[in-house]
């Protein structure tokens, strides 16, 4: 049996190259540029005012109060037509040129305009430059200003526009397709009779892929008949990505694998030191598709998927926020039970930052996992570990 690293290594190791995708501004949003972005502009584009007040000679106000004579307004938008000469004042808006000849802008609150003489009383003094951008300080034309493989963030979606950047160059999504399988399965709005179960593992597996912004085609349930799964399988082959739950442990009905085989696609492994989800099987299709068969038991799948599916499509797209964060914390709780595998329980993170495994009842247990919001990785054979021990812990995003 290989180790979830050893396993790990493998997937990485088939990954096909990310691919590119040209799309609009903001639906690049939470995507990774897959271009250098360079500025078609100085920004600013020229001297402005950061204030609404008068554009001066700050040596005209030295010993305030000081009359100056206004010899315009220059609106943002506007160029100004004039000079501001020694004695003389031109009113300017939060965003527009400062004139030639003006040093600084007093802001309107330092100032009272006189209608009568058209002049304007400065009411203290202004250092030189005071309440000017200067032309190109923040970023001159031509230079790069985003680098590829920067995650688009609202913050990166404004500087995108201010450069002019209407379309975006991204690294694309693979296509994803799941089928969960079944003959006990009954859909969500049914409720079980018997020997069924509702079909939990579809939603699941849904919500954490659609979380982390990949988008996913469901083929529902379907059932351990080998013609049925066959074509369902082929269709879902279609995709770059499959992933099947149910059906690969050693029951008489766990036939996922035979007919992934009979379809062409390599199995590369199909069992892992893991606990829970040993039985994960991961294979390459004839078309280089990715194809992960998941253990059906829903905690199982669940954490299979932030193990190995999460890791696949981070670099699949090239995005390593895709990937949970792994971190280190203390136990607020010891961990009597390790394994010869490598364990991921469900935990707690505590407000104070320690960690604690919830307390469940194995692999079919969503009641517990649904409490989770990390999972503490257990490295396989380790000793009992006391309360106070350092472990790692996977953060689920
Ligand atoms: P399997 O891996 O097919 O042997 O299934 C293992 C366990 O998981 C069985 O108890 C199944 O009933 C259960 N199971 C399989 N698929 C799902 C699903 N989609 N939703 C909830 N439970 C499932
Ligand atoms: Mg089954």
């Amino acid at each position: 049996m290989i180790t979830v690293e050893q396993a790990l290594d493998i997937i990485r190791q088939n990954i096909p190259p990310a691919r590119f995708e040209k799309i609009t501004l903001i639906d690049s949003l939470g995507r990774v540029l897959a271009e250098d972005v360079f500025s078609d502009v100085d920004m600013p584009p020229f001297d402005k005012s950061a204030m609404d007040g008068y554009a001066v000679r700050s040596e005209d106000i030295k010993l305030p109060p000081v009359e100056l004579e206004v010899l315009e307004i220059v609106p943002a938008g506007s160029m100004p037509t004039k000079e501001v000469k020694p004695g003389k004042a031109i009113k300017i808006m939060t965003g527009a040129p400062v004139p030639r000849g003006a040093d600084a802008v007093i802001m309107v609150e330092k100032t009272k305009y006189e209608p009568s003489s058209r002049t304007v009383r400065c009411l203290s003094t202004v250092a030189k430059n005071a309440n000017v951008c200067f032309k190109a300080e923040d970023v001159t034309a031509g230079a790069k200003v985003i680098a590829r493989d920067t995650k688009i963030t609202p913050q990166v979606i404004g500087l995108l526009a201010a450069v002019g950047k209407d379309k975006v160059s991204v690294y694309k999504y693979p296509s994803v397709t799941i089928a969960t399988t079944g003959d006990e399965l009954v859909e969500v709005n049914q409720k079980p009779k018997g020997a069924q179960i509702r079909n939990s593992n579809t939603y699941s597996l849904l919500a954490q892929l659609t979380n982390i912004g990949m988008p996913v085609t469901s083929l529902g349930i379907v059932r351990d008949d080998i013609d049925i799964m066959t074509e369902k399988v082929s269709a879902g082959l279609k995709s770059d990505m499959l992933i099947l739950t149910g059906g690969v442990s050693m029951g008489d009905y766990d036939i996922v694998e035979d007919v992934l085989k009979k379809l062409g696609v390599k199995i590369l492994f199909d069992k892992v030191a893991i606990k829970p989800g040993k039985p994960t099987v991961f294979g390459i299709g004839p078309q280089g598709q990715l194809v992960f068969g998941l253990p059906g038991n829903p905690v199982s799948a669940f954490v299979i998927t932030e193990v190995f599916v999460k890791e696949a499509l981070s670099m699949l797209c090239n995005d390593a926020g895709i990937k949970n964060r792994i971190i280190e914390a203390e136990l607020a709780a010891a961990i009597e039970h390790t394994s010869n595998r490598q364990q991921y329980l469900g935990a707690k993170i505590l407000q104070d930052g320690r960690v604690e495994a919830i307390d469940g009842h194995g692999s079919a247990d969503i009641v517990s996992l649904s409490r989770a919001d990390a999972l503490i990785i257990v490295p396989p054979d380790a000793p009992a570990l006391p309360i106070g021990s350092h472990v790692k812990v996977l953060i689920i995003i």
